[in-house]
Parts: structure tokens; sequence; C-alpha cells
């Protein structure tokens, strides 16, 4: 993560030279827990908005919402693999029943790239 990897630098320089101020050395711990608690969310929630997709994260690979049916995700794709997944009519009811059946099918498919 580039910003984390900015701070701490930033905080290795401020404890070298002893011109920092203890407000800014607390102000730099401070968005350093911001980070750790996003990174913790980032582990519990696989779904995320990044730039206008929207995507399912996970270790090595990620799927990408290509179809919606309202706010409903209705078609995702492997971004690795390009591998298509469509919620089954049944489950495009609700937001949360989408996109785990989405997560799913995505966890559970043989990716080509994460074989090779
Ligand atoms: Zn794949």
């Amino acid at each position: 993560m580039l910003a984390e990897s900015e701070i701490q630098k930033r905080q290795r320089e401020l404890s070298q030279d002893h011109g920092g101020t203890p407000e800014e050395s607390r102000a730099f711990s401070d968005a350093m827990h911001r980070l750790i608690l996003l990174r913790k969310n980032l582990s519990k929630k696989s779904w995320f908005q990044l730039g206008s997709g929207f995507y399912c994260i996970m270790p090595k690979r990620s799927l990408r919402v290509v179809k919606w049916l309202g706010t409903i995700p209705a078609v995702g794709v492997c971004t690795s693999c390009d591998r298509l997944f469509t919620v089954p009519l049944t489950t495009l009811k609700s937001v949360a029943d989408a996109q785990e059946s989405l997560r799913v099918q995505f966890a559970e498919h043989k990716c080509k790239s994460a074989q090779a």
C-alpha cells in the first residue's frame, strides 16, 4: 500500500531528526492506526468500489461486476481468467444474496491463471 509506506518513511524521518513536533508524530501515528483499521476491514469484507468498478477481491485474483440489474450485481467476470459468473434468477432479489452467490462461484472456480 503506497500510502502506508509513505507514512512509514515519514515516520522514520521524524524519529531520526528531532525536528518533528510531538503533534506531528502523533498525527502520523493516527494515520497509521487508521490504515491498520482499514486493512482489518479489507480482510473481513471482500467487495470494494474501486474507481468506476465494483470488485470482489481475493488473494491473487479479483472479480469485477460487469452487469447490473438495478443495484444488484447480476454478472461478474474473473479478471485473471475472464470466466463469467451469473447470479441465478432466484437470487437476484437482494444485493447481499447476489453478492454472496457471485463470491461463492468465484471462490470455487478453478482459475486458469492460479493453476499456472
Ligand atoms: Zn479465474
